[in-house]
């Protein structure tokens, strides 16, 4: 491990149809596609997605946003993916993401950031592990 990262394009990005372009950007960074889908993700499994945030106080708040609408999920390979894909959407919130990141292009706000990226291997692997079974990767 240590070559994937996971990754979902969010409700309001995949509502703007700004899912083609993201993807690009993805494919042109020199990631390879492993595994997609569109999902529609209840509040129960969104919340289990996101249970590390529990405690945080935009956790409801995360959870209704996520179960609000479809989202894309997909694996991603690349060398030192994990850390190359955070570099490559931008900082959480949008006003602090660098130029020429994903989240400094397509992100409305702090809350609504468009896209998201596993922050270590060990997460990757988890939340690659919650969406697609080994049949589903290729
Ligand atoms: N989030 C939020 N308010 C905050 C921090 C985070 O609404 O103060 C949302 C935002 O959508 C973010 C997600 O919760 O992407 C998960 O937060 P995390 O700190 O893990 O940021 P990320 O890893 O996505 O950059
Ligand atoms: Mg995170």
């Amino acid at each position: 491990m240590g070559n994937i990262t996971f990754t979902m394009i969010k409700p309001e990005a995949v509502e703007a149809g700004n899912t083609g372009a993201i993807l690009k950007r993805i494919e042109e960074s020199g990631f390879r596609i492993v595994a997609m889908k569109k999902v529609h993700l209840s509040e129960e499994k969104a919340g289990k997605f996101y249970e590390v945030h529990k405690e945080r106080p935009f956790y409801s708040e995360l959870i209704e946003y996520m179960s609000g609408g479809p989202i894309i999920v997909a694996i991603l390979e690349k060398e030192n993916a994990v850390s190359d894909f955070r570099t490559l959407i931008g900082a959480t919130n949008p006003e602090d993401a660098a130029n020429g990141t994903i989240r400094k292009e397509f992100a409305t706000s702090l809350a609504m950031n468009a896209i998201h990226g596993s922050d270590s291997d060990e997460n990757a692997k988890i939340e690659a592990d919650f969406h697609f079974s080994n049949q589903e990767r290729f």
